[in-house]
């Protein structure tokens, strides 16, 4: 079963919750850091590394004494990763790509009608594999300056053992890189925290994951802060409070030491093997 864990927003505790959740299930467990952008489980989770592989994209290089300056390439680019200035008055134009922005899709290449791309390899990032115990743990992260988290959530979900219990510790927020960890899970959990800002970017995972069709449930940290308007959203729309968390300075203290709550309070591993139950109980909405 592959199960992922994402909010809305960073900062509601969603890795405290991938990790404890992997920490309390009595299976074989891989877990799968996909924030590339700022991986941290491993903080908590402390694995040993054994592998580490780079991660690359093509990105096109233009051959200018083929090219024609037709400018196809920057039709076809979704990305706005090539500039075209046609020539003119018997002036060659001028094409620019900026690999930064490119995806790697491989599109501009295919439809060229002089053949005048190439793809090069352009290294973004890394992953890492490795063991925490028994579970299997993978991580990936971008380069500095680097924005394409999605080759690298690929690269990483390349790795799934459906043998296991999968969990993913996804990115914050709704974005592409969110839409690429959760994407094919068999449930998600959308961790928050009961403020008029954790409602605001719940309601909008919860969009996200009902356009892809993704089976889901609420998990709410710090539920005795903040107001009712998260369990009445929920009750509203028949969507099910699968754990509650209540806030605990020795939480927060524990976070900020990096110890997954289970190591701090082994009371809770029963609640996350409740929690784990749910998951598995809940039929696809
Ligand atoms: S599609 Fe090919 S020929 Fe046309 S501008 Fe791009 S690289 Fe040049
Ligand atoms: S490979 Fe795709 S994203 Fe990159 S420049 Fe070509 S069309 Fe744009």
């Amino acid at each position: 079963m592959i199960i992922s864990i994402a909010s809305g927003k960073g900062g509601t505790g969603k890795t405290t919750v991938a990790t404890s959740l992997a920490l309390s299930i009595n299976e074989e467990v891989q877990f799968l850091d996909c924030d590339a952008e700022e991986p941290n489980a491993h903080i908590f989770l402390k694995p040993r590394i054994g592998e580490t592989k780079k991660v690359y994209i093509p990105v096109p290089v233009v051959d200018t004494e083929r090219c024609a300056y037709c400018g196809r390439c920057r039709e076809v680019c979704a990305y706005n990763a090539i500039a075209v200035v046609k020539g003119s008055d018997g002036k060659k134009g001028s094409i620019l790509v900026f690999s930064n922005l490119c995806h790697g899709c491989g599109s501009c290449a295919y439809f060229c009608p002089e053949n005048a791309i190439k793809e090069v390899s352009r290294e973004i990032g890394e992953i890492e594999i490795g063991t925490v115990g028994e579970m299997q743990f993978i991580h990936g992260r971008l380069s500095i300056g680097e924005a394409m988290a999605p080759p690298i959530i690929r690269q990483i979900k390349k790795y799934i053992d459906k043998t296991r219990t999968v969990i993913i510790d996804a990115p914050p927020g709704t974005s592409c890189p969110v839409v690429e960890t959760v994407k094919k899970s068999d449930f998600c959990v959308l961790v928050t925290e009961p403020t008029p800002f954790g409602l605001n970017d719940l309601t909008l995972a919860v969009e996200v994951l009902k356009k892809l069709k993704i089976p889901f449930g609420i998990v709410i940290n710090r539920s005795d802060l903040g107001d009712k308007r998260t369990d009445e959203y929920c009750k509203k729309n028949d969507i099910p409070v699968l754990m509650r968390i209540p806030f605990r300075r020795e939480i927060a203290v524990a976070y900020s030491k990096g110890e997954p709550i289970v190591k701090i309070f082994p009371e809770y591993k029963k609640d996350f093997g409740d929690l784990f139950r749910k998951i598995k109980d809940e039929k696809p909405r």
